[in-house]
């Protein structure tokens, strides 16, 4: 059994103010990468130029990131800030962004390499340390290996071969209060995406269900929050939503994602349906098809009284997906090529199980 978490998690009210210490061991030379406008409207950005600042860490930001980050943004920004190098990566924002820096860090040691390089199983893999803040509640990225990216010649979305874990994750709750509801709710279902297709999952181990357990009994406690107005969530309640996701990232980086999630990438590519909307919507089919007796037992965990009132919740807290019985068969065309993903299921599958799972069988 191996259990990685080689991550130094701080998790606290005004994290990245006190972390200057932390900050100045990795260099004198940051580079940040945000999205468009989280990172400055989270305050997040604020609070790390006020550290670098006093500890006289210089910086360049590379804003650009989109959602979903493509390829071609991974090099473009890798290309325009190579020369000088940075001694570290900082990303800020939801899991765009922080895969984005995850794959920059990458690339900029790579001067010449073209975009297929992200995607070669190579022992020569090295990175930049990288440090994430995370602005949303979902993807758990700031604890995970895994930086996903659009890759626009395969029309769909897939992890980079190159597999390493930023060495601080820095988390404040407070980031979270300027993410519109539908944001944290679609992230929230990320995270519980994660913690279902973790733990349903042939890697999962005694450790890897301890921390997934912990996980799904603090969803349960704040689950039902998401169905509240705008507005009405408190800092527990965001501390909650953190903490869920936190603990969900810890889980996929020892088992990884399965079904639910490769299936999703299709959707998001051709609909734009944000991430944790289009993973969650495949996991009611996909307990339906796990060990009863383990459903159940996740299922009790969260408060949820059977996988109709998981479905019925999902419903209700994300709205229904638009997607055509063509596009789902795209997305399982496309899963039953993924075969290193299909062996994180533990029950067999083939295009039948497969169509029944994305609701078209
Ligand atoms: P996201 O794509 O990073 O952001 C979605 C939207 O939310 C953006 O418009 C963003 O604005 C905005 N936003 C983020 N934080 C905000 C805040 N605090 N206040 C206001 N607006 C905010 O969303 P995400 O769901 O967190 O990340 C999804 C990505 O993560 C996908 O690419 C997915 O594949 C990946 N993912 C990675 C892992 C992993 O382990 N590495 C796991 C699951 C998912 P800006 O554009 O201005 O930032
Ligand atoms: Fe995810």
């Amino acid at each position: 059994m191996i259990f990685d978490m080689p991550v130094r998690v701080i998790e606290d009210r005004d994290a990245v103010l006190q972390s200057g210490g932390e900050l100045r061991k990795l260099g004198k030379r940051a580079l940040v990468v945000t999205g468009r406008s989280s990172a400055k409207r989270s305050g997040a950005l604020r609070d790390l130029e006020t550290v670098f600042l006093a500890e006289g860490i210089s910086y360049e930001v590379f804003d650009g990131v989109e959602e979903n980050p493509s390829v071609e943004t991974v090099l473009s920004a890798a290309d325009r800030y190579r020369d000088p190098l940075p001694d570290f990566v900082a990303g800020i924002g939801g899991g765009s962004p922080m895969d984005a820096a995850k794959a920059i860090a990458v690339m900029l040691l790579y001067p010449g390499k073209s975009g297929n390089f992200l995607y070669e199983k190579t022992d020569d893999s090295r990175t930049l340390p990288v440090v994430l803040i995370p602005t949303t509640c979902g993807t758990g990225s700031e604890v995970t290996k895994v930086s996903v990216l659009t890759v626009e010649k395969d029309r769909t979305k897939r992890s980079i071969a190159h597999r390493h874990y930023p060495v601080l994750a820095l988390l404040d709750p407070k980031y979270l209060k300027s993410a519109p509801l539908s944001i944290i709710r679609s992230t929230a279902a990320d995270a519980f995406a994660h913690l279902v297709e973790s733990t349903v999952n042939s890697k999962a181990t005694d450790f890897s269900r301890m921390v997934s357990d912990a996980g799904f009994r603090l969803f349960s406690r704040v689950r039902d929050k998401l169905l509240l107005r705008d507005g009405s969530l408190s800092d527990e309640d965001y501390q909650d939503l953190l903490n869920v996701s936190l603990l969900a990232g810890v889980s996929i980086a020892q088992a990884g994602t399965s079904i639910p999630h490769t299936l999703s990438y299709k959707l998001t590519y051709t609909l734009g349906t944000p991430h944790g909307k289009a993973s969650a919507v495949f996991l009611p089919g996909y307990l339906r098809e796990a060990d009863p007796a383990e459903t159940k037992r996740i299922l009790e965990l969260s408060g949820f009284n059977g996988t109709d009132a998981l479905e019925a919740w999902l419903t209700l807290v994300l709205g229904p997906v638009d997607a055509s019985p063509e596009l789902l068969r795209e997305a399982v065309e496309e899963t039953l090529a993924a075969k290193e993903k299909l062996k994180n299921a533990p029950f067999s599958v083939d295009r039948t199980v497969l169509e029944r799972i994305a609701g078209i069988g």
